[in-house]
């Protein structure tokens, strides 16, 4: 079905896609809660599968792929990689699912169009395929931590480091993505920021990878540290070398103004896969 020429259709804005997108996840995952009748945690893509007619959830070798989608014409089959850590498969699969829930809208013609026309107008298929992607995230960050079941473990945890894990922990998502949605959905405003080593200098330099704060509508206002690499010795690589978590001031710039931001971090993972997630707020 190829909508994209159909002068009829109406072309949505990026914002009102991610809207649609969210609220269609939110959706089903009130259909699964009613489906189960409770809304603990974990919101397993597997329990998701049958409300969007996916028939079968593979596990296989898929080499560098994370997940594949495969229409049939009585339904849909997912594969993800089994050699992939299971809390990535589960993203992995909502994401496929995601692409599910994107058919289901119909809403792929649009998004195409929408991000050839405002990102860049000499886009390449591969500009248009991240968008596209990009709602598929989205979907599977709503299925697997729903907002509204996702705050009230956050409001009773209470935001912190150690709510990152815990919470990563009951909805069976990566420390990263938990932080992620932590900083998306808390009540009190709230930064999250991963830095990693930067390979080579020793001891190593800790660089910043991202940082996201709360959703805003226009999403223009940026938020940032001041200082995006760090060197030794400093609170972030205290909590690179050490298991406990390490409370520090940091500055950051919140749209035009400059402020020192109580911080919380945390190192996670090991070896090479280590890396320091903080948690830094603004109104403390
Ligand atoms: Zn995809």
């Amino acid at each position: 079905m190829n909508h994209s020429n159909d002068v009829n259709v109406r072309r949505l804005s990026v914002d009102e896609s991610v809207r649609l997108v969210i609220e269609r996840a939110r959706q089903l995952a009130e259909q699964l809660i009613e489906h189960r009748g409770h809304s603990n945690p974990p919101f397993l893509p597997e329990e998701y599968a049958p409300l969007q007619s996916v028939k079968a959830i593979m596990k296989s070798d898929l080499g560098q792929s994370s997940g594949v989608l495969l229409r049939y014409p009585d339904g849909y089959v997912i594969k993800v990689n089994a050699n992939q850590h299971i809390v990535r498969q589960n993203f992995s699969c909502a994401h496929e699912i995601g692409h599910v829930l994107l058919d289901d809208l119909n809403l792929v013609p649009q998004v195409e169009e929408v991000a050839y026309r405002t990102f860049n107008p000499q886009a390449n298929g591969e500009a248009r395929a991240k968008a596209r992607e990009r709602l598929c995230d989205i979907a599977a960050t709503e299925l697997l931590m729903p907002s509204f079941v996702f705050k009230e473990y956050l409001s009773s945890f209470g935001a912190s480091v150690h709510a990152v894990e815990r919470l990563a922990h009951v909805f069976r998502v990566s420390i990263t993505s938990a932080a992620m949605r932590i900083a998306e959905i808390s009540s009190e405003p709230c930064l999250a920021l991963l830095w990693q080593p930067l390979r080579g200098p020793k001891p190593p330099c800790l660089r910043l990878s991202w940082c996201v704060g709360p959703s805003t509508n226009a999403g223009i206002v940026r938020n940032a540290p001041v200082h995006t690499q760090v060197r030794m010795p400093s609170s972030l690589h205290r909590a690179y070398d050490e298991n406990a978590s390490v409370k520090s001031f940091r500055q950051f710039r919140l749209g035009n103004t400059i402020k020192r931001l109580p911080t919380e971090s945390k190192g996670f993972g090991s070896g090479e896969n280590r890396y320091v997630i903080s948690l830094a707020f603004p109104s403390r």
